[in-house]
């Protein structure tokens, strides 16, 4: 089935956490995002109707992350609220050179403990029946193998009624014990995942220095049908359903301010294209222009006005 004959909604899960970023600390500034809330704002944007999955606290600053994500039209029905616990945490600090580096304070998140609520199975429930789930390896990284394992059992249930699996790895080494860790958690998911969108920055870190065919021929192994491989400023390749393989360019080299994010729109706007009923390679340029806007901007999260371009870019009635 093609993504354009589905219909219906996509379900994002992952975690959404509290930011500080600015130069010193008096005049840090406190706002929220993470990879999967990042993407499903951008679908939110782009008029695609998109229910995010978490758990948050009771506390005011989780209220504040709830209705902002509201604000930008995610639905969340299932923003689960934990009776003792609060959001994740992590600060920016930015050397003299402009280097950043993440501070997080995030091992006692709420996201964490999303299994262990009264509402995971509703929410679980809700999720089976959606025509996309989106969730990356960060997603993975929070849960134990136990609750991966429920996470991978959804994936399938997700693919047996018809709807797809779309998973970025989003490798990042700390929210791991091991690399092997994270290579048996994807592992055991990847037999359920239609579409996958790796950073080559990732793939490299995680499976070892390939060549591109080498990374794609990967994913083909474990039965991923579509695959879109980023490759930063170098653009990015598909596999078209021909089986031929594409490298669609960035249309113009942007200059980069911060490139928070920059992966987390692209996959929004590459799925928003694809839903719409555009080519991979189609789905591949729209990434590609989003992402551009992203890298130009500061934070994750830009603003709305500079991609005005992309509203309504998918019809609701999808
Ligand atoms: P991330 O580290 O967030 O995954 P990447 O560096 O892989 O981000 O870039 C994601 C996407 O952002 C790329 O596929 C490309 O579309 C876009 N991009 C990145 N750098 C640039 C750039 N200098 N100019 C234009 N687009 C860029």
């Amino acid at each position: 089935m093609g993504l354009n004959a589905i219909s219906g909604r996509i379900v994002a899960i992952g975690e959404v956490m509290l930011e500080l970023s600015g130069p010193d600390s008096e005049a840090k500034r406190l706002a929220w995002a993470g990879d999967t809330a990042n993407t499903a704002v951008y679908l939110a944007r782009m008029g695609v109707q998109t229910s995010y999955l978490t758990a948050l606290g009771l506390d005011p600053y989780s209220d504040t992350i709830k209705s902002g994500l509201e604000a930008e039209g995610v639905d969340t029905r299932f923003v689960l609220r934990h009776p003792d616990r609060l959001p994740g945490l992590y600060a920016i600090s930015t050397t003299a050179t402009g280097e950043r580096t993440f501070h997080y304070w995030r091992s006692q998140s709420a996201a964490r403990d999303f299994f262990n609520l009264d509402g995971a199975s509703p929410a679980l429930a809700s999720a089976a029946s959606t025509s996309l789930l989106y969730l990356t390896g960060i997603t993975l990284s929070i849960f134990s193998a136990e609750e991966r394992a429920r996470l991978v059992k959804l994936a399938a249930t997700v693919r047996a009624n018809g709807g797809h699996v779309a998973f970025d790895p989003n490798y990042r080494a700390r929210g791991w014990n091991s690399p092997s860790e994270a290579r048996t958690a994807i592992d055991s998911l990847a037999p359920h995942i239609s579409m996958v969108l790796p950073s080559r920055e990732d793939e490299d870190e995680l499976f070892g220095v390939a060549t591109t065919e080498q990374h794609i021929e990967r994913w083909q192994t474990a039965g991923v049908d579509e695959i879109v491989l980023k490759c930063g400023a170098g653009g990015v390749f598909v596999v078209e359903d021909t089986g031929r393989m594409q490298h669609v360019p960035v249309e113009k080299l942007a200059p980069v301010i911060d490139t928070t994010g920059a992966g987390d729109s692209f996959n929004a706007a590459y799925i928003a294209a694809r839903l719409a009923g555009a080519s991979r390679t189609g789905g591949a340029v729209a990434g590609n222009r989003l992402a551009s806007i992203v890298v130009g901007h500061r934070g994750s999260l830009i603003p709305r006005n500079v991609m005005r371009e992309f509203d309504k870019f998918v019809p609701r009635s999808l």
